[in-house]
């Protein structure tokens, strides 16, 4: 099973996942946001320290289709600054074809549907499971409605 979960970390949730992990000896990647990175440093300090891998999830959470490219590429250095993590994840899923040919020189996109299946994400993860069409970048979850 490949388990990750996004947009952390967050104090009472991804403490609480980090414990589930540690009970079940489970190795996970987390795809942070930079600025939760900010508010939460202890807990991006336990995710390193119980061994769990690091994603980038840019710094504030912004969809590649409504940013422009500067500002997009900017939002995946701020966080890169706070993860240092080679993987890179888009939010929603959302990322233009010219984003993520600048984003490739530096990190590997991870559109998780490819490794995981739909249902394979942990019911603790904040907005529960999720699923990807197949052949596009948009993200559902399990009620067809786009995050
Ligand atoms: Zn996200």
């Amino acid at each position: 099973m490949y388990l990750t979960f996004d947009d952390g970390p967050a104090a009472g949730v991804t403490d609480k996942i980090l414990d589930i992990l540690h009970q079940f000896s489970a190795k996970a990647t987390f795809f942070c946001v930079g600025e939760m990175v900010e508010k939460n440093p202890e807990l991006l300090h336990r995710i390193k320290e119980e061994g769990h891998a690091l994603g980038n999830h840019t710094y504030k959470h912004e969809s590649g289709w409504k940013t422009e490219n500067a500002a997009y590429f900017r939002s995946y250095l701020a966080c890169h600054d706070l993860v240092d993590s080679k993987l890179f994840r888009p939010p929603y899923g959302r990322i233009s074809k010219s984003q993520a040919k600048l984003i490739k020189k530096r990190s590997e996109i991870n559109n998780f549907i490819k490794k995981a299946k739909p249902y394979g994400l942990a019911s603790i993860t904040r907005s529960g499971p999720l699923a990807m069409s197949k052949g596009s970048e948009t993200i559902k979850d399990n009620k067809g409605k786009i995050l």
